[in-house]
């Protein structure tokens, strides 16, 4: 039998032998034919429990239903009323998605697959707070597979599909969780996950570091028995190392938001396809002749160019950092400053992380027609409000699409209001989140098997030979066949064959 645990390195997760080489092998699930169905809308972003977006659309919400689901009595087909979803009822559908959303997460079923027999996860008690949607479905399933019993609640109020957390409750998830709860149902939601008898965490998978603080308020005798913290949002995270620098972290935490290649596949690979899927969903324009000013060269900023170049777009950037503005420069694009092309634009998309990018005086020079939007991280690097004047007149045009008009007839298209194109107007591929919570399983499985010692009570990166791992994984799919070094050139590198094949500091 395969260990989990090594006692080479730091890490605990010895990579089994054999699932190195199912890395090389295609997956019998990708030679099944594709599915044709319905197409989920989910999107899983880390957000705290009060931002107010709404991603996941629900087909099979019957809105005239106005009961609570709090005062409904509902059993699963198995006589399990361990749950708490909207309509249990909606479960046929929510498995269709959660299919869907497997194909798509080739990582996590060859974890399924080739864990069978081993439970690396046996007598993991699970209590998890994310985005219920169809990925996250396949991820709690997995779980399941590799042994962990699981209980879950939403991070968002409004980001569950009510159909999957049903799927979920039917095949005997017990899953707190609808779209549209109060605040007050979303403690409620949370607080049935921990608060069971008989049955008590000794794993945490968060997101937004809510149920974190939870149990820390309510249930602070919980922690003896916990063995690790799991925790996938900036903000989280942010809390996490507060908590750690106040000495009041009292287990150890894993920061799944900064590994290497959940970072890689959010900033700049998910924004280089979702780019043109916000700007096509709103606006149906055509990309290819149209002059593009893109602020930020940075990971986002690079997929957002990448794209509109390939797609015949012109374009220009804006930099500070002259070494970003090398980059842009020898990648093929006008470095210019804002100033210089802001009259002849077609199209502006901030994202540098900073505040007051675009500024009224910019929005006042731009040409009729021009789109402005922005995918960095917060709504004020476009200066949204100093277009909030009498003299202005804003007409919605579309859900997310307004028009603001200045006195002469002038009008620009602003998109979401400033906030995240891609996260408000466009869908998450599932493959980025296949990356995502292929890191969250396999830092579960590290923090859960690290003999004891291993990890203080602090908070901790993957270890990068698990962040390979993650990438190895998903590498089939792509019938990618991964070069082996020989002994002479291991030595020669001073590596070990089964990597880590980077230092830390690398900065792929
Ligand atoms: P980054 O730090 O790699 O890049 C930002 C770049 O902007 C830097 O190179 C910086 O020098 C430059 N910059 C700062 N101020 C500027 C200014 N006034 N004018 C021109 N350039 C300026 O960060 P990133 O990973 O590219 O992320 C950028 C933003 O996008 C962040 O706010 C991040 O939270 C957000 N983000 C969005 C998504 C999404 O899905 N839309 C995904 C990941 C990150």
């Amino acid at each position: 039998m395969e260990k989990w645990d090594s006692n080479e390195g730091t890490s605990a997760f010895h990579v089994p032998e054999w699932m190195i080489q199912f890395a090389d092998q295609k997956q019998e699930f990708n030679k099944r034919p594709t599915k044709i169905g319905r197409r989920s809308l989910s999107r899983s972003i880390s957000q705290s429990s009060t931002d107010s977006y709404s991603s996941a659309a629900s087909y099979t919400d019957s809105s005239d239903d106005e009961t609570s689901p709090r005062d409904k009595q509902q059993k699963n087909s198995k006589g399990s009323s361990d749950f708490c979803v909207k309509n249990i009822k909606q479960a046929e559908f929510g498995r269709r998605e959660i299919e869907i959303a497997e194909q798509e997460m080739p990582a996590l079923m060859a974890l399924r697959k080739r864990a069978q027999g081993e439970k690396p996860l046996a007598g993991a008690k699970i209590v998890g707070c994310t985005h219920i949607t169809a990925q996250t479905a396949v991820l709690m399933e997995t779980l399941g597979a590799l042994g962990a019993q699981c209980r879950w609640a939403a991070c968002n109020i409004y980001s569950t599909l009510n159909e999957v957390a049903a799927a979920l409750a039917e095949s005997g998830f017990p899953v707190f969780a609808w779209k549209g709860e109060s605040e007050d149902d979303f403690w409620w939601c949370i607080d049935r996950c921990v608060n069971v008898e008989g049955w008590q965490p000794n794993m945490i998978l968060d997101d937004g570091g809510d149920l974190t603080h939870w149990i820390y308020k309510k249930y602070p005798n919980m922690f003896k028995k916990i063995k690790g913290i799991v925790e996938e949002s900036v903000t989280g995270v942010h809390r996490l190392y507060q908590l750690s620098k106040a000495g009041k972290l009292c287990v150890p935490a894993m920061n799944v938001n900064d590994s290497v290649t959940k970072q890689k596949f959010d900033n700049l690979y998910c924004c280089r396809e979702s780019i043109l899927d916000g700007l096509k969903r709103t606006t149906d324009m055509m990309f290819g002749g149209k002059q593009v000013v893109v602020c930020g060269y940075g990971e986002v900023g690079k997929g957002c160019c990448a794209a509109l170049k390939a797609m015949g777009s012109i374009v220009y950037v804006t930099e500070i950092d002259p070494i970003c503005a090398l980059q842009a420069c020898m990648d093929g694009f006008r470095l210019v400053k804002l100033n210089e092309v802001i009259r002849q634009v077609d199209i502006v998309i901030t994202c540098t992380g900073n505040k007051n990018v675009v500024t009224r005086e910019h929005l006042d020079r731009m040409k009729n027609s021009c789109i402005v939007c922005n995918m960095g991280h917060s709504n004020t690097e476009i200066d949204v409000a100093s277009l909030r004047t009498p003299e202005l007149t804003w007409e919605r045009v579309r859900s997310q699409v307004d028009h603001v008009i200045w006195p002469d007839g002038k009008r620009i298209v602003l998109l979401a209001e400033g906030r995240l194109l891609n996260l408000s107007c466009s869908t998450v591929p599932t493959f980025v989140l296949s990356i995502t919570a292929t890191t969250q399983a396999l830092a579960l499985i590290e923090l859960y098997n690290a003999p004891e010692g291993r990890y203080k009570q602090d908070v901790y990166l993957l270890p990068k030979k698990m962040d390979e791992y993650v990438a190895s994984l998903h590498l089939p799919t792509f019938d990618a066949h991964l070069t082996e070094l020989t002994d002479e050139q291991a030595k020669y590198l001073g590596l070990n064959k089964n990597g880590p094949f980077k230092p830390n500091y690398y900065r792929y």
